[in-house]
């Protein structure tokens, strides 16, 4: 045999054995993403009453970037009336595992209840605003079983589950008050902060000194108009009014709205100016 014919064996069986790696590569990349990235859904305990459906769900959000933003518990019995029963709601989209209770509305109350139920079977559909969708199904008496039998609340999960509203934050530049002493104009001077000439006067006031006081003021209404860049601010400032979640800015619940300075402030903190409010 001449040498380059066995060199030419040998090249065959070298780039066989290269494609035959990368195979066993490829094969085993496909089985750890298989078993350890699989897409899971935990049923967690609701407080919302009848009405409340609370879950977790779990994904690889780095291999699939997507943002979860709506639930479907889809009901389906082919020896009952109705055969079907589908209840839908959205919620704030989710870029990562997330836990969330949602209220489902009295349509759940009544795919609960619905006659035949033990016999049904339940779909549950996620779907992302990308338009992926993940169904996971299961026994209609396993799914109320798993709804009554949970002890971990949404807060439980995201604290064993070290989760948590991802907030980002910012520095904003402190101000400087230090200026240059103002010229006079003949005899007027300008009566403004920074003229040294007026310093104390406007110290005094800050201080809750002699200085006018400026008189506060409630508010009817405070909300927030779309835009909203989760820099924190307004919760900074007053915090028992806003709520800053990951994507937004929420006002709480039973916010107070007697302290329409506070509000302002806050207001005109927000870098984009999305707070709204009316006076009382
Ligand atoms: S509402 Fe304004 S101040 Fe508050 S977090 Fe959003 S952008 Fe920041």
């Amino acid at each position: 045999m001449s040498s380059s014919i066995l060199a030419l064996i040998i090249a065959i069986l070298l780039t066989i054995g290269l494609i035959v790696k990368i195979g066993v590569i490829s094969l085993s990349i496909g089985a750890f993403y298989f078993l350890f990235s699989k897409k899971k859904l935990t049923v967690l305990q609701t407080g919302h009453g009848a009405n409340g459906f609370a879950f977790a769900f779990e994904w690889n959000a780095a291999r699939e970037p997507i943002s979860i933003n709506q639930i479907q518990v889809k009901l389906y019995n082919p020896f009952s009336t109705p055969t079907e029963i589908e209840v839908t709601r959205e919620f704030a989209p989710q870029k990562d595992d997330f836990g969330i209770d949602v209220d489902m509305g009295p349509g759940f109350t009544k795919l609960l209840s619905i006659a035949g139920f033990d016999d049904a079977g339940i779909t549950i559909i996620l779907s992302s605003k990308e338009g992926v969708t993940t169904v996971f199904n299961m026994k209609a008496f396993a799914f109320k079983s798993k709804m009554e039998d949970s002890k971990q609340t949404v807060a439980v999960w995201e604290l064993d589950n070290k989760k948590g509203p991802t907030k980002k934050f910012y520095h904003t530049v402190s101000r400087s008050f230090i200026a240059e002493p103002l010229p006079s104009t003949g005899n007027k001077t300008l009566k403004i902060a920074s003229n040294p000439e007026f310093a104390g006067e406007f110290t005094a006031a800050a201080a809750g000194g002699d200085g006018e006081a400026v008189e506060n003021f409630s508010v009817s209404k405070v909300w927030i108009e779309d835009g909203c860049i989760v820099c924190n601010a307004c919760e900074d400032i007053y915090e028992e009014v806003f709520e800053v979640t990951a994507d937004t800015c929420l006002i709480r619940d039973g916010a107070p709205l007697d302290d329409g300075l506070k509000i302002l402030e806050a207001s005109d903190a927000c870098p984009v100016e999305v707070i709204k409010f009316n006076r009382a």
